[in-house]
């Protein structure tokens, strides 16, 4: 969906502002505070934002705290938070919860022209009278009361005198309609539960499909857009717009899910890593949440980009391969992204013809691909530390990194050559003995021999200790947990023990002072961002966003 690009939906908009059915367009993002925002979300936003924002319009941020169990004002601040990072600012904020007086009125108002009743079956019995697709419902006993009585028992239940699930209002329409949605649903229930937003003011509840388009029509959103699963509803949508007398019409328009392969994304799952320990919290970097891809290190116009790439479709979900999502974060961090140097795993090499005690600084420049960015100063002196499985004593052919007698370029640096390997008693290698040519120094334009291996390397006196974290997927196989049911295993059984690995080694001494969020281009390794969660003074910590290979193709 690129911006310029038209979608389904923008014709739509289009036409009804050309028309003049509409002076302006109104939409809006309605999230249930029930958890974090995840990347499918980001799909919502985008739609949503961008649309109205190409118009001239205003897109409210609403809360649909309808259910008061699974609500919390922790996730209202997440949800917050993650929507003004992508970069969108909301018209309003408005939660559906503001608006319970006014439902409730409008349920009175069905109820006054008889199109609604309090009925007394359980919820499995309304579930067992509701009918199938090939059969039509049964009426329910208590479908024929009479409008006072049911004004009466509306009134009662708002007052709390019945239990949880004793008494419900189902709206009466029609139990043979071929759209089971249509089958007299339930508009509200009891629950004595306290709300995050409107405390033990009420005890009933509206239910998702009468309140939501109300609070569409309430706030005049001329647009309301959703993902396919609504589409089966959408009847009952305007049916209740209509019948509710409401001033707007909002119209629903459906479009089709965004997933990752091999990514759980349902918040009830995602709850569940969170709760059981899985992961250190809703923004743990392996999680597909917004905060934790930005803990991770992605950037909020990665994440936009990759969303309007996927386009608007009007078919149902669609997963795509995370290696696109990757794709667009290294396209955004190529250009900002300072260039450096880390050891993750160090072996120490001591050049033993340079000079103890002598430290020069070599120039090397900020990012090669940004001349902008300017230049940076690493030491280099006698001992330094390259990455262990750089080193191989029987090397393989073709193994161009050091071995005995081995020459290799260190970049910004020299050549250096190994002489001699150190061992333990165990015979595992601890340090490796070079000799470096001092004609070779880069920049110089040295030309006398060329080498085919060009390592990374720290300065072994004033390189920083850094610990660097390392992501695999956090479900091995998101196939087999979407079987979770008839295996009689849930996708927990899926969880990849291997998804998280540590490692301690070096930086170089100029990154220091790098700050939460700070992101880099570690060379021959990748991109990495400073933790905002484990970084503390003595122990800088980096989150490996994305590798520097990717075989993706747009
Ligand atoms: P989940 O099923 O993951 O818990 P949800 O649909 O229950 O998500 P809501 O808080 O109701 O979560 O979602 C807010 C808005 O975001 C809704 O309009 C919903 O349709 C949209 N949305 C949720 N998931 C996706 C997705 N994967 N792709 C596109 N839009 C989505
Ligand atoms: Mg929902
Ligand atoms: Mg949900």
């Amino acid at each position: 969906m690129d911006n310029n690009a038209s979608n389904f939906i923008r014709s739509i908009i289009k036409e009804d502002l050309e028309n003049g059915k509409h002076d302006k367009v109104i939409t809006r993002f309605p999230p249930e505070p029930n958890g974090y925002l995840h990347i499918g979300h980001a799909k919502s936003i985008v739609i949503n934002f961008g649309l109205a924002d190409d118009f001239g319009g205003e897109t409210n941020l609403r809360f649909d705290d309808t259910n008061p169990l699974k609500e919390d004002q922790e996730y209202v601040d997440a949800i917050k938070e993650d929507v003004a990072w992508l970069g969108y600012e909301w018209e309003n904020l408005r939660f559906a919860s503001d608006y319970f007086e006014e439902m409730y009125e409008r349920a009175v108002l069905l109820i006054n022209k008889g199109k609604a009743y309090v009925d007394d079956l359980s919820a499995d019995e309304i579930r067992e009278y509701r009918g199938t697709l090939t059969e039509p419902g049964k009426e329910s006993p208590y479908r024929n009361r009479s409008i006072e009585e049911n004004l009466d028992l509306f009134d009662r239940m708002r007052k709390g005198e019945f239990e949880n699930g004793q008494k419900v209002l189902r709206a009466k329409i029609d139990m043979s309609s071929p759209n089971i949605n249509l089958r007299d649903p339930v508009i509200y229930r009891v629950s004595h539960a306290t709300h995050h937003n409107t405390g033990d003011t009420w005890c009933i509840y509206p239910m998702y499909a009468f309140a939501h388009p109300l609070e569409d029509a309430i706030e005049g959103v001329t647009h309301s857009l959703c993902t396919t699963e609504f589409e089966d509803q959408r009847p009952l949508y305007d049916w209740v717009v209509a019948e509710c007398e409401m001033k707007n019409t909002p119209r629903q328009i459906e479009f089709g899910r965004l997933g990752l392969i091999n990514t759980v994304m349902s918040k009830r799952k995602l709850k569940q890593l969170v709760d059981e320990g899985y992961v250190d919290g809703w923004d743990d970097p392996r999680m597909p949440t917004i905060s934790g891809l930005r803990r991770k290190g992605y950037t909020p116009e990665a994440i936009v980009a990759f969303v309007k790439e996927t386009g608007v479709s009007k078919g149902g979900a669609s997963a795509v391969d995370t290696a696109m999502l990757e794709h667009f974060v290294r396209e955004d961090l190529k250009m900002k992204a300072p260039r450096t140097m880390g050891i993750l795993d160090p072996l120490k090499v001591v050049i033993t013809n340079y000079p103890e005690g002598q430290v020069e600084m070599l120039d090397a420049e900020v990012n090669p691909e940004n001349p902008e960015m300017g230049m940076r100063q690493i030491p280099f002196s006698r001992e330094i530390y390259v990455e262990r499985d750089d080193f191989m004593e029987e090397p393989p052919s073709k193994y161009f990194r050091l071995f005995p007698g081995n020459e290799v370029r260190l970049k910004h640096a020299y050549f250096i050559k190994c002489e001699k390997v150190i061992k333990d008693a165990d015979g595992n290698v601890v340090e490796l003995h070079c000799t470096y040519d001092p004609e070779t120094k880069s920049g110089t334009g040295f030309t006398g021999r060329k080498v085919k291996g060009t390592l990374h390397w720290v300065d072994a006196t004033q390189g920083v200790p850094a610990e660097f974290r390392l992501y695999e997927p956090l479900i091995r196989d998101a196939d087999m947990a979407s079987d979770e049911e008839s295996e009689g295993k849930t996708f927990l059984d899926y969880v990849n023990q291997d998804s998280l690995v540590v490692k301690r080694g070096y930086i170089e001494p100029n990154m220091k002072d790098a700050q939460p969020q700070d992101k880099f281009q570690f060379f021959r390794h990748g991109y990495f961002n400073v933790d905002t969660k484990h970084t503390t003074e003595e122990n800088i910590v980096f989150n490996e966003i994305v590798s520097l290979k990717s075989s993706f193709k747009l």
